[in-house]
């Protein structure tokens, strides 16, 4: 679905990305971890069009989008969760969620997806009608999430969707990302809480400045001493 090869990123004279290359696969959830400042946003930045990359390509369904514009990568079907869960404070949940799917002209589909948020993440419907700066965090990271939902995309880009949240409502995020993969949507993950994320992931990579340096299964990076070492906070 997803083809990254041999990208590289500069801000100014900094290179963020060298030579990455990843693959996603439909109906995959492939996770990105790695330690701050690694270039896990950075890539998730390049891939939603926000930045460009000095060399390398990246496909997407068969078609080249390296270049593309960031609102022309949104209609192919690529949505992007960024960190910090930017909402738009002064609007509404519901307006926000509207806003998710200002690119789609079926307004019965639009309905539809905006029932199923509800359905995935109650607290919104609770709370529809309140202004979204004043949401907690955690709240913020659902309508975040439900606001990318809205796009209908075919792959979803999530950064960090555990900021700062709380183990329980971590544990409600990362089930609902399950669940919307079971709903047909394709997952790229990027997690500094590598224990979590690669117990939903299929295969995972764990990048250092910069460079992809491991790559497997979400169960071979598990079992990886190394891996234990460096992220999974074990001996
Ligand atoms: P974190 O988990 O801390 O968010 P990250 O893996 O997402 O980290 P990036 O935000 O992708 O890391 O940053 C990768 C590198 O690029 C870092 O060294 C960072 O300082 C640098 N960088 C990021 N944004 C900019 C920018 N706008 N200008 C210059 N350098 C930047």
């Amino acid at each position: 679905m997803l083809k990254v090869n041999n990208i590289n990123v500069f801000y100014g004279n900094i290179q963020a990305l060298k030579g990455v290359s990843l693959e996603v696969i439909e109906g995959e959830i492939v996770t990105l971890i790695g330690a701050n400042g690694a270039g896990k946003s950075t890539l998730l930045k390049t891939l939603s069009g926000l930045l460009k990359p000095k060399s390398g390509t990246i496909e997407y369904l068969g078609e080249p989008i390296s270049g593309k514009a960031p609102q022309s990568i949104v209609k192919t079907g690529i949505s992007h969760v960024p960190e910090g869960r930017r909402v738009f404070s002064n609007m509404s949940v519901e307006e926000n969620l509207e806003l998710g799917a200002y690119t789609r002209k079926d307004a019965g589909g639009v309905r539809k997806d905006m029932e199923k948020v509800y359905e995935l993440f109650p607290r919104l419907l609770e709370r529809r009608k309140q202004l979204s700066g004043t949401l907690s965090g955690g709240e913020q990271q659902m309508l975040a999430m439900g606001r990318a939902i809205m796009a209908k995309p075919k792959l979803l880009l999530l950064d960090e969707p555990s900021m700062g949240l709380a183990p329980l409502m971590v544990k409600q995020i990362f089930n609902i990302i399950e669940q919307i993969n079971k709903d047909g949507t394709t997952v790229l993950l990027v997690e500094q809480n590598a224990n979590m994320a690669l117990s939903i992931a299929n295969r995972a990579y764990v990048i250092e400045t910069g460079r992809i340096e491991i790559s497997g299964t979400a169960a071979e990076l598990q079992a990886s001493e190394e891996i234990k070492k460096a992220y999974l906070g074990g001996l």
